[in-house]
């Protein structure tokens, strides 16, 4: 017990570490980058097949922005060059994900939202209005 004792409060300090708000935001950065493997995780579990939610590029960009925040602080230039780019495929998925997204239409019988070339309900077999594609001008 006194070892687990000294693993959370060690040297005086929690964790043995030297506490700032510099270091609360950068531990709350992997905290934050690193919960998104257990999202990841549950979703892939609960739906029985490998998925990517929305929240994992979420917490992706706002764990890694926060790590690039505190290491531009710390000015330390290869935590800097590891989180400094990483917000570009980030961003993109998430662009790509609500175009997607917003790409889906919705079935007029059942209400159901069918993804994007569906031109029938995979519900209920309705057949969807297939928007005009747009003419150059
Ligand atoms: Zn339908």
């Amino acid at each position: 017990m006194e070892r687990l004792t000294d693993l959370v409060w060690y040297d005086g300090k929690f964790l043995g570490i030297e506490w700032s708000g510099w270091k609360v935001i950068g531990w709350l950065g992997n905290a934050v980058f690193f919960s998104r493997f257990f999202v990841q995780w549950y979703v892939t579990e609960k739906r029985r097949r490998v998925v990517v939610p929305t929240a994992f590029w979420w917490l992706s960009l706002t764990g890694s922005l926060l790590l690039l925040i505190y290491s531009l602080r710390k000015r330390d230039s290869v935590f800097i060059f590891a989180y400094a780019f990483t917000w570009i495929p980030y961003i993109r998925n998430l662009v790509i994900h609500y175009r997607h997204k917003d790409a889906h239409r919705q079935c007029p019988k059942c209400a159901w939202s069918c993804p994007p070339p569906s031109r029938f309900c995979s519900q209920c077999g309705t057949p969807l209005e297939v928007p005009e594609p747009e003419t150059a001008q």
